[in-house]
């Protein structure tokens, strides 16, 4: 399945869209105007690094080719030959995953779904309770090593347009099964000390590690789903927007920082989706309380170092910002200068992910107090709270190997 190329959504197809999926919107705080168009992977800023000369430069280049052991190795600390080795490393498995189909031009996970070598069991197990079953799933899900579960409508309206074969970098279809009904999000909680070294080289090994993770359990949890005769279809950051999906499934809430905050890692997370026709109960949005303390906090816009990020509220996206999906109101961000500060870094960046206030270890009591306090109407005061901390402050990369130094 892809969309018709080079044609939007009918009036018929939006219509439907507001009947059938405006009340959850509305719950999850989603809000599409008359502009929205699905989005096409195309555009999205790692796409168009291959083949959009606006965007492609040496420096692009080099960035995708420090993950094959090409880094610019510097004296600075979190840039060492060690720095770039763990998080090479830490994308291991997910790169052999994505690099298996590269000669047919669908690198798996990212521009192509993931191709699940189990086929889908000719016997088919009765589900008379999808409310049970989904419980099972999420179990599963657990028991695979994802950390969070939920479960959403197949909406159509957050599939990319098509997928993008990397040969030419042109449209090709997903060749999605027909009759898939629900989506199936994990999420993945990134390791925090990790983290807390954004900007570095080194702190990229804690998205690796998540990607590699991904790519293990959305494999195993759809052969599971197959094995019972139900298609699943495994997927990383191909085939469709995650984001909405997650909020949908009532992981989280959408926030300034463009991620999804929820209440168990904040917005230390990563987040794949396995498609299914599984007969499954879906989860309801949650409305948290996180914009509301976005809507007061610009923590990330501020520290962000390329000014990527909006501050005021959320928008439509400007006409010339191609990498954002046209007719949503939300914080949207310049995704061109975000990927070139990262080209330039030669690693991924998330200084906004660990500045974020929702970044902390809720397993600690007096988090989970600041949390009851951020997401009620003390929201100002847990702001003040966390700006007097030093909760965000840098971890310096050569503390976190110190210990095997
Ligand atoms: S990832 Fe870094 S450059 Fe991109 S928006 Fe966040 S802080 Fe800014
Ligand atoms: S740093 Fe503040 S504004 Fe940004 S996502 Fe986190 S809570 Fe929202």
């Amino acid at each position: 399945m892809s969309w018709p190329s080079n044609s939007g959504p009918t009036k018929t197809e939006r219509a439907a869209w507001r009947d059938r999926y405006g009340e959850t919107d509305a719950a999850a705080g989603i809000e599409t105007t008359g502009a929205f168009e699905p989005f096409s992977q195309r555009n999205d800023i790692f796409t168009r690094a291959f083949w959009d000369p606006s965007v492609r430069s040496r420096q692009t280049d080099a960035f995708f080719a420090s993950y094959r052991m090409q880094a610019s190795y510097r004296k600075g600390d979190g840039f060492r030959q060690r720095d770039f080795a763990l998080r090479n490393a830490s994308w291991l498995i997910s790169d052999i995953i994505s690099n298996r189909s590269a000669e047919q031009g669908r690198r798996e996970g990212f521009q192509a779904p993931i191709a699940c070598d189990t086929p889908v069991a000719e016997a088919r197990e009765d589900i008379d309770n999808p409310t049970a079953m989904a419980t099972e799933i999420k179990r599963i899900a657990r028991f695979f090593g994802g950390d969070l579960a939920g479960i959403t409508d197949f909406d159509p309206r957050w599939l990319y347009t098509a997928r993008v074969d990397t040969r030419d970098f042109s449209e090709a279809d997903h060749d999605l099964p027909e009759g898939l009904t629900s989506v199936i999000v994990l999420g993945h909680q990134m390791d925090r000390d990790l983290v807390a070294t954004y900007p570095s080289a080194l702190a990229g090994a804690a998205t690796g590690r998540e990607y590699s993770h991904e790519a293990a359990i959305v494999l195993q949890l759809a052969a599971y789903i197959r094995n019972l005769g139900y298609q699943a279809v495994p997927s990383m950051n191909d085939t469709g927007l995650v984001i909405p999906y997650a909020v949908k499934a009532g992981l989280g809430e959408y926030a300034r920082n463009q991620m999804v905050i929820t209440p168990e890692y904040g917005p230390r997370l990563r987040f794949s989706k396995i498609f299914t026709n599984l007969p499954l109960a879906h989860d309801a949005p949650r409305k948290l309380g996180v914009a509301a303390f976005c809507n007061q906090c610009s923590e990330c816009a501020d520290a962000c170092p390329v000014r990527a990020l909006p501050f005021g509220a959320p928008a439509e996206s400007a006409p010339d910002n191609m990498s954002a999906i046209r007719g949503v109101r939300k914080w949207t961000s310049d995704a061109s200068a975000c990927f070139g500060y990262w080209a330039k870094l030669q690693s991924d960046c998330a200084i906004c992910m660990r500045v974020c206030p929702f970044n902390r270890d809720f397993s600690n009591f007096r988090n989970r107090l600041w949390l009851k306090l951020a997401l009620g109407r003390w929201r100002r005061w847990a702001l003040w709270w966390d700006k007097r901390s030093d909760r965000a402050k840098r971890m310096k990369p050569r503390d976190w190997w110190r210990p095997e130094e």
